[in-house]
């Protein structure tokens, strides 16, 4: 087998078997294959995609390709989440403490951000002194003790996805089907819940640009799901419009205490939702019944009080969180209903102002980032402030496409699109 010869394989559009994707995978990782021919394996799974037979063992072998984590110690009601990345995406940081504090536990790694999208881990990096570094024994004990924790991503789990993520990242292959389900469901098998609950986001600030590929995505993950005896729900969400007011790491933070401390409003209603899946999941009970006690949660402050809880366990200090120097209200230049806010210029913005990262040796501003001032269907005069940013850098212009206004009103569009089990 050479993989010159499994290069023009894919580019003729023909299959893989089980043997050659094992090749594949243990060529990368040993060195045998190079970045460059990764990379053209790469686009071509781009382009010409692969079976469902295909991914199951591309999977497979990234997920066995480093360490798996045993959560067998915790019991049965061990849920983990997963969204597959969005702008001003906080719902972790709102979903970990209210699914906890009704009784499911909730073993979460996670990631940083690396483009127009964010990531957990960096937002809760900005809450001084939080550790975010904890070992397996650390990540286990806190389970047990407090029913959360939140953890990076240690290096050796799915070390295959690693890599390949990191290259498609610089070589424009993030968007292909296959590649995205194999790469999030090999860290889900290699992290040990046997229930996920994955938000599936869609629409111009997401990977996933239209309802069918997230359908079809959905349904690839809940396959691979059962073939490892995961169960997975797939909540298929709107990421047109950014997700709550605030982009940026610390902004986003105290957006999420204000949510779990009682804020309403569209974010509220998609974290009640995805709650209520995974304590439905956890506890075994109906959705209605896990939608009662996720609402209970939050209204009775038990959902705000697990939040302290697991930021003074991981030893975070949230009165010590900085705002950057400057802050500019941009305002509007002209009048009308405000239709539409462009997620994914909204995410490059935040990112240019220090919220996140060009390459991965950049240093994050914690405090930079931006507040939304107005919601969709808004009236807005002329002069009106239209978002604030956070930086500490000088700026002397900003995009002034981010928010269309139009003479009318816009369909009021739903966060929550579909559920597919
Ligand atoms: N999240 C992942 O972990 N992998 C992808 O490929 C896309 C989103």
């Amino acid at each position: 087998m050479n993989i010159i010869d499994l290069i023009n394989k894919k580019r003729k559009k023909e299959t893989f078997s089980d043997e050659e994707i094992k090749f594949i995978i243990d060529g990368y990782l040993d060195g045998s294959i190079k970045d460059y021919q990764m990379s053209s394996l790469l686009m071509a799974i781009l382009i010409n995609d692969m079976t469902n037979e295909e991914i199951f063992s591309l999977t497979k072998y990234m997920a066995d390709s480093g360490n798996k984590l045993d959560l067998s110690s915790l019991g049965t009601n061990v849920v983990d989440k997963h969204s597959t990345g969005g702008v001003g995406d906080k719902t972790t940081l709102i979903i970990a403490p209210i699914v906890a504090s009704c009784g499911v536990k909730v073993a979460k790694m996670s990631g940083r951000g690396l483009g127009h999208t964010g990531g957990t881990i960096d937002k809760l990096e900005s809450i001084p002194s939080f550790n975010v570094n904890l070992t397996e024994e650390e990540f286990l004990k806190q389970i047990n003790d407090i029913n959360v924790a939140i953890t990076s991503q240690t290096e050796n789990i799915a070390i295959a996805d690693k890599k390949i993520y990191a290259l498609r990242d610089v070589t424009g292959t993030v968007e292909s089907i296959p590649l995205i389900a194999s790469s999030i469901m090999s860290k889900k098998i290699a992290l040990g819940a046997k229930k996920l609950v994955l938000d599936v986001k869609v629409g111009n600030g997401a990977l996933i640009k239209n309802i069918d590929d997230a359908r079809r995505l959905s349904k690839l993950m809940i396959d691979i799901g059962k073939n490892a005896g995961i169960e997975v729900v797939c909540v298929l969400t709107n990421m047109n419009i950014p997700l709550g007011n605030n982009v940026g790491n610390s902004l986003e933070v105290k957006e999420a205490m204000d949510i779990l401390k009682g804020k309403k409003g569209k974010l509220t209603d998609l974290c009640v939702e995805l709650a209520s899946y995974m304590v439905s999941l956890g506890v075994d009970t109906p959705y209605e019944e896990a939608r009662r006690m996720v609402n209970d949660s939050i209204e009775s402050g038990r959902a705000y009080s697990k939040f302290l809880e697991l930021v003074k366990y991981q030893n975070g200090d949230i009165e010590k969180m900085k705002e950057s120097k400057y802050q500019y209200d941009i305002k509007s230049m002209s009048c009308g209903y405000l239709t539409n806010i462009d997620s994914y210029k909204l995410g490059l913005l935040s990112m240019s102002l220090g919220a996140g990262r060009q390459s991965k040796e950049d240093k994050i501003d914690y405090g930079a980032g931006i507040v939304i001032k107005k919601e969709i269907n808004d009236y807005i005069n002329e002069g009106d402030v239209l978002m604030t940013l956070y930086t500490s850098k000088e700026i002397n212009s900003v995009d002034n496409t981010i928010f269309t206004i139009s003479s009318s009103r816009v369909r009021n569009s739903d966060l929550v699109y579909e559920i597919i089990k």
